[in-house]
């Protein structure tokens, strides 16, 4: 198979060889229905098929043809929604729950890798979330007490600790989790399907949902060319739904992102870039990134709503890599490609039963390889009759995202959010100026 059938990416081109399954034909009968073949989907119908549920999955494309196939690969706890909101807004208990749901995402991944025996998948561990502002003194106290404060192992890098693996003066201190790591995400989708398959479920790609109807106590999906009837149905469509649920799919707003990967580099990446985990800044829309295949830098950045694909997007992020690290030089990007990401308008998941039998798993936003397992947990267990970790997710619901005017408020706000961390950078160096002078 040609890697022209997955949208040009450095994952596409690493990916592992098969060929694309066969559409649905058939009228199917399940336990479990699941729309979305990204990672909501296929851990929500790997953890029901390990239990001995029937399952059937559809994807409109291919497996991991949306986000999960095409993101940064990081496997990390928290939400894209900022530990100290979800304090301030459930209190310390609930937020220090969902946490420790996402700390179970971040174990089932790890646990699916094991079960797979795919040691290659696992790309690296670790992580630095990076300021790019002087934090100050209290920084060290802070953070860890925040740690203390949702269970969490993350701990607090000083800023020479930072600029002794990361040579760039752009960064200050830094967050360290050392629960994280980093993945090959396209594999582990693949992976996670013929799982599914091996488990007794069904796994269809082309194969778009574009109707779903109550029937008695069943629940009917339809593609184009066959049927589902299933006891419970799992929509995990992220920012693409479509038709099949329009309150839910209007419910999310999708959001762009880019991810680049230089072509090799030599020995150069590694004098910059001493460190084998993942990094990120801890901007509002921040960069991320890791090495890959020895000596390629993979770099995601920007969001935008706007989701049609710039011109110029590997010079756009060549410009970004050279910003922070001047010292590789000359570089070329060999892949550059967008990704949608699904929000709603709170920033949590959208997890849990919405009508009887009728589920959804959706939202993951920037923060979702673990989250989407988190997700699928909860999910999973609310279908076999255990509905507390839904519960955790329950105030955040699934209200319209505002359509058009949701994505020009987003792109506000999130200029607004750019310029703000502009402006905090420029006037840190103003006044470090200032005190040398
Ligand atoms: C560029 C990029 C970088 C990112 N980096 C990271 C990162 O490093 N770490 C991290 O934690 N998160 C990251 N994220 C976010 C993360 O990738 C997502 O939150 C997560 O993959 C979402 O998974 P999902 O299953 O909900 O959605 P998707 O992976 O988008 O899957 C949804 C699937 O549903 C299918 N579908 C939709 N509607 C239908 C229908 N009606 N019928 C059949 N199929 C349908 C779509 O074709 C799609 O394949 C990134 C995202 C992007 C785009």
């Amino acid at each position: 198979m040609s890697e022209s059938d997955y949208p040009a990416s450095w994952y596409a081109a690493t990916r592992d060889a098969g060929t694309a399954r066969t559409p649905l034909t058939t009228r199917e009968e399940a336990d479990v229905a699941v729309v979305g073949g990204g990672f909501a989907g296929l851990h929500t119908a790997r953890l029901l098929a390990q239990k001995g549920q029937r399952v059937v999955l559809l994807e409109r494309q291919r497996i991991g043809w949306g986000a999960s196939g095409r993101n940064g690969g990081f496997v990390g706890p928290g939400y894209a929604q900022r530990s100290g909101a979800l304090i301030d807004r459930l209190g310390l208990d609930h937020a220090r729950r969902l946490y420790a749901q996402s700390q179970r995402g971040v174990a089932i991944v790890r646990t699916a890798i094991t079960e797979l025996a795919r040691p290659d998948i696992l790309m690296g561990t670790g992580k630095l979330s990076v300021s790019r502002t002087d934090q100050g003194a209290g920084f060290a106290d802070r953070t860890r007490k925040l740690a203390e404060q949702l269970g969490a192992s993350f701990e607090p890098w000083e800023t020479a600790r930072v600029r002794a693996v990361l040579a760039t003066a752009r960064y200050h201190q830094a967050i360290h989790d050392p629960t994280s790591f980093h993945i090959h995400p396209l594999n582990l989708a693949l992976a996670l399907a013929a799982d599914i398959e091996r488990q007794g479920g069904a796994v269809y790609e082309n194969s778009e949902a574009v109707e779903l109807t109550r029937d008695g106590r069943y629940w009917r999906l339809r593609t184009a060319r066959g049927r589902v009837r299933a006891q419970h149905v799992v929509l995990a469509g992220n920012a693409d739904l479509g038709a099949v649920q329009p309150r839910i799919a209007r419910a999310v707003l999708p959001v762009a992102t880019y991810v680049a990967v230089t072509a090799k580099l030599g020995p150069r990446l590694g004098e910059a870039i001493r460190w084998s985990g993942a990094i990120s800044d801890t901007r509002r829309a921040g960069d991320y990134y890791r090495i890959v295949d020895g000596d390629r830098l993979l770099w995601g950045g920007r969001i935008t709503t706007d989701t049609t694909e710039p011109p110029r997007l590997r010079d756009m992020m060549r410009n970004d890599i050279l910003s922070v690290y001047p010292l590789l030089g000359d570089i070329s990007i060999a892949y550059a490609w967008p990704g949608i990401m699904g929000y709603a308008p709170h920033k949590m998941p959208q997890v849990g039963e919405i009508e009887p039998g009728l589920w959804v798993c959706s939202a993951f936003g920037g923060h979702g390889v673990a989250q989407t397992a988190a997700g699928a947990d909860a999910v999973a267990a609310g279908i076999l009759g255990d509905p507390t970790r839904c519960r955790l997710f329950a105030p955040f619901g699934t209200g319209w995202a505002g359509g058009a005017a949701g994505r020009a408020a987003t792109q506000l706000a999130y200029w607004g959010l750019q310029m703000r961390d502009w402006w905090d950078e420029k006037r840190q160096a103003q006044n470090a100026e200032t005190l040398r002078t």
